[in-house]
């Protein structure tokens, strides 16, 4: 479903991403780890056409993507680092953007499938998004980005910050979306949780793909903190 082919992503002269590769089949989750700073934000935001590409190719569906912007991107959505909702919005308001240019009937039917997945929204409609719990706030991003219907769900460290109950509460939430099919590249500190998530793993050390595979191949979780921890 999504082939990337030596991503480069540049910032003047900082190279965050160096001819990266990665592959995921329709359904898959891909988890994205690595230290701060390795280039995962800078991955997935080259992947939805927020950052310019250097060089290389994304592909979606065997479509060239390469440098599209998300809301030109037909079944991607993207989950923020850090969230971002603008906090004078309601949540009904913040869900109904999510939808984009959908029709209403369309728009009604993914807004239920959203309440019934995340029904910790559905009294909540009138509340202003400023006003949410860290908690709340994630299942309104995430509820934001699943009104775009997405086959393709872009996670950035959706559980940075929050509680262990949440956090709890968001994994679950992402084992059933990944159980319904929807392919997912998460990127996530949690990495025992995210693990037992994956399909397939990528860890970026400096910019660059250390480890590659699936998610088996690694060993276990603490195989995988090891690869992402130790310093090489
Ligand atoms: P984190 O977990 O801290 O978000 P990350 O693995 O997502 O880290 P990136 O945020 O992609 O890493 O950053 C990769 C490199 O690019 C870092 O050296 C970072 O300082 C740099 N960088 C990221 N965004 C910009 C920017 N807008 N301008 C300049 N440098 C940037």
């Amino acid at each position: 479903m999504l082939k990337v082919t030596d991503l480069a992503v540049r910032y003047g002269r900082i190279h965050a991403v160096q001819s990266v590769s990665a592959r995921l089949e329709g359904g898959e989750v891909l988890l994205l780890a690595g230290l701060n700073g390795a280039g995962k934000s800078s991955f997935v935001r080259a992947v939805a056409g927020l950052v310019p590409i250097a060089s290389g190719k994304v592909e979606l569906g065997g479509r060239d993507i390469t440098g599209l912007p998300l809301h030109r991107l037909d079944g991607v959505a993207l989950l923020p680092e850090g969230r971002v909702l603008a906090p004078s919005l309601t949540v009904g308001e913040t869900l109904k953007l999510g939808g984009g240019a959908a029709g209403r009937a369309v728009l009604r039917g993914r807004k239920d499938e959203v309440l019934e997945r995340l029904p910790e929204l559905a009294g909540r409609l009138g509340q202003r998004a400023g006003t949410l719990s860290g908690g709340e706030a994630t299942m309104l991003a995430l509820g934001r980005a699943l009104m775009a219907g997405p086959r393709l769900l872009l996670l950035d460290e959706p559980t940075l910050g929050l509680s262990p109950a949440a956090t709890e509460r968001v994994f679950e939430i992402l084992a059933r979306l990944r159980r319904e099919g929807l392919g997912m590249v998460l990127v996530e500190q949690n990495l025992r949780r995210a693990h037992a998530l994956a399909d397939r793993v990528l860890v970026l050390r400096r910019g660059r793909a250390l480890h590659r595979g699936p998610a088996g191949e690694t060993g276990d979780a603490q195989a995988l903190e090891d690869l992402v921890f130790t310093d090489q």
